[in-house]
């Protein structure tokens, strides 16, 4: 639309005259991933305007910060971790941005739990055992952190605290309703054929809470091409084991996966998502849908769907 220099200083004169605009009252909290991000704006609502310094369909586990997110960060009323580690590239960024604010760790209190750092990737020790930090893939650990959230926006900005406290409770009902649904989809599988076999290490937590068992594929790493006598341990360990559905990342050709189903009869499923939300118009783009899409790909490969 084209204005006239008229109208043009008329809206403008509005736009001064008018009461400071929502963004000037929101709360600016900056969330390390999309998960935590998620959740603040689930919870905060037009309260708050949170932003997430790394990105959907991102690893938070590597990130490589820009001045842009140490602007971000400068400028920010609260900042949300995840913690456990997770965040290892974040106490360099708080410190080159200057901010001093509060920094609320969302995982504080989930019962502690340990993984194998297989690669390196978190401690630069391959093999080291250290704190599992995927705390949030349990639907239980999700309301710890929701009740975290809930505390830290309403001690960040009291006068919307009654608000905070409201929808609050709603969200927690939403991920009570969701536990209670992922319980019944697995109770439909008997509980020694709750097996998978996933490239992914985050899942730890979730498969503690609902009785599953998440085995590594054999010789597989996320690093390399899959040689031919990879691919035989690997079909070994599912006729072994009676696996029933193989997830794999992309670091495997579609051929080969293929070549796996075929001659063990595992069900090869899609994509799960477990440390990012994918973009609005994908599968998982909320924490809810995302542990829905999961459970929904879960149970129909060990159905044999
Ligand atoms: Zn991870």
């Amino acid at each position: 639309m084209r204005l006239s220099f008229g109208s043009t200083s008329v809206a403008l004169g509005l736009l001064l005259l008018a009461p400071p605009a929502m963004a000037a009252d929101q709360l600016k909290v900056v969330t390390s991933f999309t998960i935590l991000q998620d959740m603040v704006k689930e919870i905060g609502s037009n309260h708050v305007e949170a932003s997430t310094l790394v990105g959907t369909d991102s690893d938070p586990h590597a990130f490589e910060p820009t001045p842009n997110d140490a602007k971000n960060l400068a400028a920010a009323d609260l900042v949300i971790v995840s913690g456990r580690g997770l965040e290892g590239w974040m106490d360099r960024l708080i410190m080159a941005s200057g901010y001093k604010g509060p920094i609320v760790i969302a995982s504080t209190g989930v019962p502690e739990r340990t993984m194998v750092d297989e690669e390196g990737e978190d401690s630069g020790e391959p093999g080291k055992v250290i704190p599992d930090p995927h705390a949030w893939n349990s639907v239980p650990n999700g309301k710890i952190y929701a009740t975290n959230i809930i505390a830290a926006l309403s001690k960040a900005d009291p006068a919307d605290a009654a608000y905070y406290q409201k929808a609050g409770e709603k969200y927690l009902q939403q991920l009570t309703d969701l536990d209670n649904w992922v319980r019944q989809e697995f109770a439909t599988i008997p509980k020694d054929e709750r097996k998978l076999i996933t490239s992914h290490d985050a899942l730890g937590y979730f498969a503690d809470a609902y009785g599953l068992q998440f085995l590594a594929p054999a010789g597989l790493s996320t690093e390399s091409e899959a040689s031919a006598q990879d691919v035989a341990k690997l079909i070994q360990q599912i006729k072994a084991e009676k696996i029933k559905a193989v997830f794999v990342e992309n670091s495997m050709n579609q051929l080969l996966v293929k070549q796996i189903a075929d001659e063990t009869g595992a069900k090869i499923g899609g994509t799960l998502y477990v440390e990012s939300l994918s973009k609005g118009d994908g599968p998982a783009p909320t924490y809810v849908k995302m542990v829905r899409h999961n459970v929904t790909l879960m149970v129909a490969a060990l159905h044999g769907q």
